[in-house]
């Protein structure tokens, strides 16, 4: 149930509206925007709209019909910004995270982020923990990874985004990331979500493999009903019969979302595509579609990275990748 209330109710009528739901048992989730405060309530059913809509101060009220609640557009009519130190995702910026799949060393990440840093992205990424397929593959550097990754970040001007891929290690990558991420692999993992739900740290949620965009939607309403509001979505392709690329980036799911939710989107056309040539064209196409934010895999020597190699970004493709993206994003009246 979204009830919106009327431009300047005032506390105490939103305060008998909060009071009515939870009497209805619903629980409450709060947003209070720039001209409307909406109140979101889940979790009972059978209520009439009618008998809320009769309360001082309420312009309307209706059941949402999508599986999402939280997540959906209606909740937040206006869109949601994610903050996360300085940057903003979701807002007129298009915030770009760039950096290696994984943290390998000292020397390539403080490299990595030098040249990021310098061709303007605001965060770097950097696996320290690494959900790879084969057992036998590079696993990340673990806690070392994130001390050198934290480090890199500080001494260039940077935020950090990285990879949780468990409960367990929420609390060691918040001491050191200011964004989570959580991996394709873990879109459905419901224990971590409720978990980050819990927190007030901002996530990269990442779409599953293959996951539709309403399951990749349900999987934000976990961390939301948790009460955890940072979030921000990542289209990172999907499997399909293609095989040509590493997956099929499906630029479509970024208007989708858009429409279909308040959640701020990024693109992230390396996983995407899984094809070094392919990523640039895709970024760009992000960006034109509508994404928020991008996560670019770039390296300062990629024939030699540990993890992905083949998808991550030359330092000069990166920059020139940067300069187009300039000028794509004041064609959709964005920046970078
Ligand atoms: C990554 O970002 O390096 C990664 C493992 O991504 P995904 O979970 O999308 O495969
Ligand atoms: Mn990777």
């Amino acid at each position: 149930m979204i009830v919106v209330m009327e431009q300047g109710a005032t506390e105490r009528q939103i305060q008998a509206v909060i009071d009515r739901l939870v009497a209805l048992r619903f629980s409450v989730h709060r947003s209070t925007g720039v001209i409307h405060t909406v109140l979101g309530g889940v979790g009972a059913d059978e209520v009439d709209p009618a008998d809320l809509e009769g309360m001082e101060g309420v312009k309307e009220c209706r059941r949402i019909m999508s599986p999402y609640k939280l997540a959906s557009r209606a909740f937040r009519p206006g869109g949601t910004v994610v903050r996360a130190g300085d940057v903003e995702v979701g807002g007129d910026r298009i915030v770009v995270m760039a950096g290696p799949c994984s943290v390998e060393s000292r020397e390539q990440i403080q490299r990595s982020a030098g040249l990021v840093s310098a061709a303007g992205a605001r965060v770097i990424r950097g696996g320290a923990f690494k959900p790879r397929s084969s057992p036998y593959s590079f696993q990340g550097l673990g806690e070392e990874g994130l001390k050198l990754l934290r480090e890199a970040a500080d001494s260039h001007g940077l935020l950090v985004v990285s990879e949780v891929m468990d409960s367990s290690q929420i609390d060691l990558v918040s001491a050191y990331a200011d964004i989570l991420q959580v991996g394709a692999r873990n879109m459905q993992n419901y224990n971590l979500l409720r978990d980050l739900g819990a927190r007030k740290k901002p996530v990269l949620l990442k779409r599953g493999i293959a996951a539709t965009i309403e399951e990749l939607l349900l999987s934000a309403e976990y961390i939301l009903s948790g009460g955890n509001y940072e979030v921000i979505l990542c289209e990172r392709g999907i499997r399909t019969f293609e095989s040509y690329t590493r997956n099929t980036m499906d630029i479509s799911a970024i208007p989708v979302v858009k429409k279909l939710s308040h959640l701020p989107i990024a693109g992230d056309p390396s996983h995407g595509t899984g094809r070094r040539d392919k990523v640039t064209p895709m970024a760009r196409a992000a960006v034109a579609a509508g994404a928020d934010a991008l996560l670019v895999e770039v390296h300062p020597d990629p024939d030699r990275a540990l993890s992905d190699g083949a998808q991550s970004l030359r330092p000069e493709q990166f920059e020139e990748l940067m300069r187009q993206l300039r000028i794509i994003a004041q064609a959709v009246n964005r920046r970078i």
